[in-house]
């Protein structure tokens, strides 16, 4: 059985978005005084449900024991840049929505004629506007994403009805899923949505080991090639989704390659995956510049570099040819 305390992946990930940019001495403070409670908050919630951190689940795990072991000297000081810094996340959580509950409950007995289930509905902080709904003996639990929570009734009876039919495995009437659709699609939702993307997203070591190709290997051997073999190496990872914009990208907070699960199939060159790792090595080596506060990575530099990779147009011509 999992127990999960929800937020501290989010938590975790705002830690990182806040320490790649540089900040000043008092936002620094307020970080690590954050951090420090926050990981007492974690600890005296696992007392309370009686599990120790080292049995939660993985990813929370993960992140509590970076947010346990912060190391401070990870924080740049300097001059703050536009990005948010850290602010105390692990508030409590939202709970129940009683009218919302009680909308789902309504629809429920028009919908179906047999035994109502109790029906509870809160609010969860995804990374992308998704719902769930599951039952667990009487009890059906309704966990809407948090920025449909001001979302106008009509489109919450719309969802309620795509989601009690999916509960119940019958066909979803079409005019819901158009009302539900046409409200996603709307600006203000669909900025939500980016904005939620980029700051809850998360970052999860899996394995360095793919189906057919093994990051582990990829990297020394680049690393003998092009780099006399000086380059530190960090966590590799396969992504946990494929990703077919962003192939790989280099997180050194966080010490780590992460390589798109898209690119570990067979129909993928290995001197593409190679070259994807290599552009993320180039990050190791020429590390981030600032340039009027703004992160600059691909500086001439770093491009002239990229262009020492034995089969640089062969490679790009492919990603050219096969973005996935
Ligand atoms: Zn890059």
């Amino acid at each position: 059985m999992g127990y999960r305390i929800g937020g501290i992946v989010r938590f975790y990930n705002h830690i990182h978005q806040s320490i790649a940019h540089p900040m000043t001495e008092e936002q620094k403070g307020i970080l690590i005084s954050t951090i420090k409670q926050n990981v007492q908050k974690i600890e005296e919630l696992c007392e309370q449900c009686n599990v120790r951190p080292q049995n939660l689940p993985a990813r929370s795990r993960v992140a509590y024991y970076y947010l346990k072991n912060f190391d401070e000297a990870q924080i740049k000081v300097g001059t703050p840049s536009e990005y948010p810094t850290a602010e105390p996340l692990l508030k409590p959580g939202f709970g129940e929505d009683k009218e919302t509950s009680q909308l789902f409950q309504n629809l429920y007995a028009e919908m179906f004629n047999k035994t109502q289930p109790q029906i509870v509905v809160d609010y969860y902080p995804y990374s992308s506007v998704k719902s769930t709904i599951r039952s667990y003996g009487n009890v059906v639990y309704v966990r809407l994403s948090d920025v449909l929570k001001d979302a106008p009734n009509n489109v919450k009876k719309a969802l309620a009805v795509i989601l009690l039919c999916k509960l119940e495995r019958v066909k979803c009437p079409l005019e819901q899923k158009r009302i539900y659709r046409n409200y996603l699609n709307t600006s203000q939702m669909l900025e939500a949505h980016n904005k939620i993307r980029k700051y809850r997203g998360e970052k999860i070591i899996l394995s360095s080991k793919g189906h057919i190709y093994n990051l582990e290997n990829i990297f020394e051997r680049l690393n003998k090639h092009y780099f006399n073999g000086e380059l530190k190496k960090p966590h590799l990872t396969w992504s946990e989704q494929k990703t077919h914009y962003r192939l790989g990208h280099e997180d050194s907070a966080m010490n780590t390659i992460v390589i798109s699960k898209s690119l570990d199939h067979r129909n993928v060159p290995f001197y593409v995956v190679d070259y994807i790792m290599y552009h993320e090595m180039l990050h190791i080596k020429h590390g981030t510049t600032y340039k009027d506060s703004r992160r600059h990575v691909h500086t001439k530099e770093f491009k002239a570099d990229e262009r020492k990779f034995n089969r640089w147009r062969t490679a790009e011509e492919w990603l050219k040819h096969n973005r996935m």
